[in-house]
């Protein structure tokens, strides 16, 4: 799937109106004061746009005409447009949506048996520029709204008619640079006046912005974590990850400790086996001290090609002796090999590890 940032902007006069979904309750009730209309308006548009999610104020059919003619004028409602999608054979489906200002992000819909699992984006590119990852290579464009992230969970939903199960932030993006939109997402996804999903089943994946994760620590939801490791030899990493070179792997270990002792929840760790880089006796042993002790699920992933990239992944022999040698030091791990799959590998990643936490 081609970039298409380089879609054009909107009309003006579009731009010019406040989007709704970007609003906050006492933002909507506020402009309904200034339009006349009684307070409980505002629960009636938040059902048609958060659970209906309706694209045009048309179809909100028990507001009075003449506010959804003022609504129309006075906000925008649009969510993304899909500009382009793969379907794999398997069944998944990877969308590209387009904003209303011609930023675009992929997301991706996964049907198991009775479930679906989303995978979206927080940030359209990223700012971390991991050495192995095609998003990184472009840089950041900007980071979502909170309706935007919500707004591609409710897209594959829709496109698949079926109750979405559970949602990965997996996309593009580091979503704890961008990290009160993606409360604001998972907070709307766990609404029962949302999407309803547990909040084990919201998922969020980061490259270790260690004072963000203390902050999420903190939060009282039951949400999911995942911290990309990829390597737990410092020189190693900071070359895989420079973006997160600041913080030491020796913090990272600390404030995991601390997150595993506040919340009591299992974090994941995500390793792409990476041959000669983070695959050696070495690298394996560091691996393993850094998980051992604690709570940690390591989920070890194939690498996906990424075009000119100088890394191959590792073997499926290799892949397994890290399986071994995790175990016999008390660790489960998991190995998600996505060949096979015909949908663009650039995705291939997000797609097992939706499977895993699917089941
Ligand atoms: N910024 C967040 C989430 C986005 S990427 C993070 O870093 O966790 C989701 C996962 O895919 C991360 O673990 C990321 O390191 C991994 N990834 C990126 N490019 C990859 C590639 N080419 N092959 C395998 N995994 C990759």
């Amino acid at each position: 799937m081609q970039d298409a940032n380089s879609g054009k902007p909107t009309a003006k006069k579009r731009k010019q109106r406040r989007d709704l979904r970007a609003m906050s309750h006492g933002q909507l009730l506020e402009l309904l004061g200034d339009l006349g209309q009684p307070g409980f308006r505002a629960k009636q548009i938040e059902e048609w746009v958060w659970e209906k999610n309706v694209s045009s104020f048309d179809d909100m059919s028990n507001l009075p005409k003449s506010l959804r003619a003022h609504l129309s004028q006075a906000c925008s409602l649009g969510g993304p447009r899909e500009v382009g999608r793969q379907q794999s054979s398997d069944g998944s489906r990877k969308y590209l949506l387009r904003y209303e200002d011609g930023v675009s992000v992929e997301c991706v819909g996964m049907p198991t048996r009775n479930k679906l699992a989303v995978c979206a984006s927080t940030q359209a590119g990223c700012a971390m520029s991991c050495a192995f990852c095609a998003t990184g290579a472009a840089g950041l464009t900007r980071s979502l709204t909170a309706g935007e992230i919500y707004e591609q969970v409710m897209h594959a939903r829709d496109d698949f008619n079926a109750r979405v199960t559970s949602v990965v932030l997996m996309g593009q993006g580091e979503p704890f640079m961008n990290y009160d939109a993606t409360l604001g997402a998972l907070r709307r996804l766990n609404s029962p006046e949302g999407a309803g999903i547990g909040a084990r089943h919201l998922t969020v994946s980061t490259c270790g912005i260690i004072p963000m994760i203390k902050r999420f620590a903190g939060e009282p939801e039951q949400f999911t974590l995942a911290v990309s490791l990829h390597s737990a030899v410092q020189r190693t990493r900071d070359m895989l990850m420079p973006g997160v070179r600041k913080y030491s792997l020796l913090h990272l270990y600390e404030i995991m400790e601390e997150y595993v002792d506040k919340t009591g929840r299992r974090p994941t760790y995500e390793y792409a086996l990476i041959k000669g880089v983070n695959d050696s006796e070495d690298e394996m042993g560091a691996l393993c001290d850094f998980c051992r002790g604690n709570l940690a699920h390591v989920n070890l992933i194939r690498l996906n090609d990424v075009k000119d990239s100088p890394f191959q992944p590792s073997s499926d022999r290799r892949a397994e002796e890290f399986v071994r040698r995790l175990g016999a030091v008390g660790v489960d791990a998991t190995i998600r090999n996505s060949r096979g799959s015909d949908i663009d590998a650039a995705c291939g990643q997000l797609r097992q590890e939706m499977e895993r936490l699917s089941r």
